[in-house]
């Protein structure tokens, strides 16, 4: 009797879900020449970016690192890093070339979801005072010489014009932040303010975007480190550039020889294949019309993006029973972690997709409708990684077309972090076949995609000792 009642559910599903199901996969289709047209789009963009101010969705921000870590890098350094779900702060102890990291310690704490709403003081507030917290616990271990400021390397993930290497101006808030009061002003300046509140004196050598501190990290191990990208929260990739090949960077140069670009490449909106449920995503949203490859790729969005389709299948017909269930209108309520954890189980039966459908969105299904779900989640996650994968390839192809050889002749590193490229096997898999398929079995062979766990501390921490205003000689 039971198999006789899954079977009927299975027709009654395929008749009403079909057609909508058919559609997402063809909207998500990711066919080899659509991954080529973004990945020259994006080459494209960059070069844009780099011309002049505006010249294309991408920023293309200067970062002012005027040189890539050496590993002679010494002394206490602390970092810190606001960016996403959480907040870090670290102090390490550099021992050079020979000793390198003689010690690190860490603590994060997730961001409070009001702050996220609240004012531009709060939030360096509670900076500022995770900060001291953590300062207070170095206990009289290191002495430093009198009157000198400890330094801090300060990775703050959000667009930012630079100024110069230690201060910039927050051009916009992404990833559902929106705190009032800091977009327009120097977030150095603000954590400045923050750290007097807090009596505490400690001076901010450089403000890196993650993944600058991710290229700068992973960089100190290897020196064919020449991209990094985030997959997490948000999604955006930086670069080596060449100083000469920045037309925008006018007058005398401060910088010369080479320099890390942060491409911001979640605000790249050329040639993707695009559904109704991302338009409407963003129509909803609170950055409309903004940041359109990060919602189509990055973690903050793929769970998102699924409930909606779920919700449409729910609504047209008989995918979990008669009434649509009340949770699975609510947005967000699916997170991308979710997806990942269905997406894990292998099972005949498909418990695990059944109890976590039910606990975080109220579902109750059978057996074809987990089925569903999951052919639902694998489409978005296989279009978010497949696209990744393509920008990785823009970014490496303008390279490429600037110098011949100098990456696809020779190993070169992509250092990758951010906890949907860590935790999702599918998508990691998905984006490294765009990679392959793109440059061919032979010329992938020579990029590497390495994940550089948590890089971006070490890596702020070590641009804030390249950048110290002090002689390094304890
Ligand atoms: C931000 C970038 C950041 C990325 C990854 C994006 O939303 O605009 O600055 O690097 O998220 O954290
Ligand atoms: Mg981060």
């Amino acid at each position: 009797r039971g198999t006789a009642r899954v079977r009927m559910a299975v027709r009654s599903n395929a008749v009403s879900v079909a057609p909508i199901l058919t559609k997402l996969q063809k909207d998500c289709a990711t066919p080899l020449p659509v991954l080529r047209h973004v990945a020259d789009a994006m080459a494209a963009d960059m070069r844009g970016g780099l011309a002049v101010d505006g010249g294309s969705d991408l920023k293309m921000i200067l970062s002012y690192v005027n040189s890539l870590p050496s590993g002679n890098e010494k002394g206490l350094f602390y970092a810190l890093d606001l960016g996403g779900t959480n907040f870090r702060v670290l102090r390490v102890q550099l021992g050079g070339k020979d000793e390198r990291v003689i010690d690190t310690e860490f603590e994060q704490v997730s961001i409070p979801q009001e702050l996220m709403f609240g004012t531009s003081e709060e939030l360096f507030d509670f900076i500022a005072s995770g900060l001291a917290k953590f300062a207070q616990k170095e206990g009289g271990k290191f002495h430093l010489p009198r009157g000198r400021k400890r330094e801090i390397g300060f990775t703050f993930s959000f667009p930012v014009k630079q100024t110069s290497i230690d201060s910039g101006i927050l051009m916009k808030w992404t990833k559902g932040f929106a705190v009032s009061g800091t977009a327009g002003k120097d977030v150095v300046a603000c954590l400045n303010e923050a750290m007097e509140r807090q009596k505490l004196d400690m001076r901010v050598s450089a403000l890196v975007n993650d993944t600058v501190g991710t290229l700068a990290g992973a960089r100190y191990w290897d020196d064919d480190v020449m991209v990094a990208v985030i997959l997490g929260t948000g999604t955006n990739a930086c670069y080596v550039e060449q100083v000469d090949a920045i037309p925008k960077l006018q007058g005398p140069k401060s910088l010369s020889g080479r320099t890390i670009i942060n491409t911001e490449w979640g605000a790249f909106s050329k040639g993707l294949p695009l559904t109704e449920f991302d338009r409407d995503m963003d129509a909803a949203s609170i950055n409309l019309g903004e940041q359109i490859f990060e919602k189509t790729i990055s973690g903050m969005y793929l769970g998102e993006i699924a409930r909606r389709v779920l919700l449409k299948l729910a609504e047209a017909g008989a995918l979990f029973g008669e009434a649509v269930p009340e949770k699975l209108t609510t947005p967000f309520i699916l997170r991308t972690p979710d997806l990942c954890a269905m997406q894990q189980d292998n099972s005949n039966d498909m418990k695990a997709v059944e109890s976590i459908l039910y606990d975080v969105a109220g579902v109750e299904s059978n057996l074809s409708a987990r089925k569903i779900v999951i052919e639902v989640c694998d489409t978005i996650v296989k279009r978010g990684g497949r696209l990744a994968g393509a920008g990785i390839v823009g970014i490496l192809q303008k390279m490429e077309d600037d110098a011949k050889g100098i990456v696809f002749g020779k190993r070169t590193v992509v250092a990758m972090d951010g906890g949907l490229y860590e935790h999702y096997p599918q998508y990691r898999r998905y984006l490294q076949d765009a990679v392959t398929e793109l440059l061919g079995l032979e010329i992938s062979k020579n990029v590497v995609i390495e994940h550089s766990k948590d890089g971006s501390g070490i890596g702020a921490a070590l641009l804030a000792a390249a950048n110290s205003q002090y002689e390094h000689d304890f």
